[in-house]
């Protein structure tokens, strides 16, 4: 996908206002908050987003606030410059990448969004403060920019729930469309994070993949026994060395309320440490479309 539009950058307030200002008559706006190293799954979002809207914003911020002080901050992957040919490729309008001084003027905010007991299942469990961290810097961007949709990835399952409520319970003004997770051609759910994988690794974390799809392929014929999927899930993880599952769970979509019976639309929640890689998935039990997949690609590129 190519466009004739020209990409605006915006580092500063100041620029994304004047941005914004200009891109005013071009009708309806969709933002997709990001925190770069674009993948395939990013750019999934950005077409969504095109099709909801006139024009789309990408904004590309690591989010200090949303990593514990033993995460991967420091080494996330940072690629300005290719994320920024993504954008322009895919017709992206606006980026707005701001420093941390740019999104923080006064330091951390002193006032931050707390996802209640939302936030203290799955994830929330085993990373205090992360949700808050999303949510503080979704919010500001919403903020800053006033789009008339934001769009996320299911791949982030429990962000993209509490990020849907707390839209509805402040009144932000904003709709929020999810986007099914994109998918290697094995099955790997595409993440920034799985350039620290090693080969050995790589092959290792398509244990999370097996043990999902086979929960699903097991609920398909018939069972609905929340432990007898969840079991399916650990022994997908369980045959690959180099995984360690940190939780699997069978909840219901909206509450994240643990089930016993699973449901359509139950959706099987999980994390696992790779290596030293810590890679989430999900899968929604019932679904009848499958999530895209992204050719291979012998060079390197991308084709999804
Ligand atoms: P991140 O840059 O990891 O913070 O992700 C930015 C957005 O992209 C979030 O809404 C994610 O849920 C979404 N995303 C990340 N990976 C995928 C994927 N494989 N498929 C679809 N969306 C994704």
């Amino acid at each position: 996908m190519t466009s004739e539009r020209p990409l605006i950058v915006a580092r500063t307030r100041d620029e994304l206002r004047v941005g914004l200002d200009s891109l005013a008559k071009h009708g309806t706006v969709a933002l997709v908050p990001t925190m770069g190293a674009l993948h395939a799954g990013h750019l999934s979002l950005i077409e969504r987003a095109s099709e909801l809207c006139d024009t789309v914003i990408v904004s590309i911020f690591v989010n200090p606030l949303q990593f514990g002080p033993n995460e991967d901050f420091r080494r996330y992957p940072r690629d300005l410059e290719g994320d920024l040919e993504h954008c322009a490729s895919y017709g992206v309008r606006l980026v707005f990448a701001p420093d941390e001084g740019v999104m923080f003027p006064e330091g951390p905010p002193a006032i931050q969004v707390d996802p209640g007991a939302l936030g203290e299942g799955l994830c929330g469990a085993f990373r205090p403060g992360h949700f808050r961290g999303v949510l503080t810097v979704v919010a500001t961007l919403l903020g800053l920019t006033r789009p008339d949709w934001a769009v996320f990835g299911r791949k982030d399952f429990q962000q993209s729930v509490l990020i849907g409520r707390m839209v509805e319970d402040l009144a932000l003004g904003v709709r929020v469309d999810v986007a099914p997770t994109v998918r290697e051609a094995d099955g790997l759910a595409l993440s920034s994070r799985n350039a620290y994988l090693s080969e050995d690794e790589r092959m290792d974390a398509l244990g999370l993949w097996m043990g999902l799809s086979a929960a699903q392929e097991l609920y398909g014929s018939g069972e609905t026994d929340a432990s007898v999927l969840i079991d399916r899930v650990r022994e997908g993880v369980s045959q690959h060395p180099r995984l360690a599952l940190q939780y699997a769970e069978l909840v219901d979509p909206e509450t994240l309320a643990p089930l016993e019976k699973a449901v359509p639309g139950s959706v099987a929640a999980m994390a696992a440490f790779c290596g030293e890689t810590r890679l989430i998935d999900n899968v929604v039990l019932g679904q009848t479309s499958p999530d895209p997949r992204v050719r291979p690609e012998p060079r390197g590129g991308w084709s999804s």
